[in-house]
């Protein structure tokens, strides 16, 4: 399958907006030559939901979701960066563990589930996935394929 990135990262960023808290804005941002990439519309869509619905829940009021795609010669880069609350460092090798919830998440609600669906997924696809997160600071996630 093929997909207009920049068009469909468009159109999930209206979705996800609607969903979004009170002043907290998910600003998408392109680089790099538009066109059309190769993957799964459904399994990638799902993983960037996946992604969003977390930087929502785990940021404050009147924050920035960043959420950018870059498309260079060989690759094809998916990233969304929000300033909420972070993922302690000594439990970040759980991350994409079923049922993994970090100490710091308090009376936030959620399974555990997303991230290892992610995971799984964007294998599927082979894809890669890395992140950076400092607790009190935000996280970044970004998904890597090649063109
Ligand atoms: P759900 O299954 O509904 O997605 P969840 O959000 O708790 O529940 P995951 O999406 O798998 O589960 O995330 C696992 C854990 O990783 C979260 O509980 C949280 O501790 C941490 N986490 C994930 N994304 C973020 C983020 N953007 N900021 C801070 N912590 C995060
Ligand atoms: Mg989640």
């Amino acid at each position: 399958e093929e997909v207009d990135l920049v068009k469909f990262s468009e159109e999930i960023t209206e979705e996800l907006q609607m969903v979004a808290k009170q002043n907290q804005s998910i600003i998408y941002q392109h680089t790099g030559t538009k066109r059309m990439v190769k993957t799964d519309i459904n399994l990638l869509k799902n993983c960037i939901i996946n992604l969003i619905a977390n930087a929502i829940k785990y940021s404050g009021e009147n924050t920035f979701i960043e959420f950018n795609t870059e498309i260079t010669d060989t690759n094809y880069y998916i990233t969304i960066k929000d300033n909420g609350i972070g993922i302690p460092v000594s439990e970040q090798k759980h991350l994409f563990e079923a049922f993994f919830r970090a100490h710091n998440t308090g009376s936030i609600p959620g399974t555990g589930l997303g991230l290892n669906i992610v995971d799984r997924y964007i294998k599927l696809m082979f894809g890669r996935i890395e992140f950076k997160s400092e607790e009190n600071k935000g996280t970044t996630f970004t998904l890597i394929f090649d063109i």
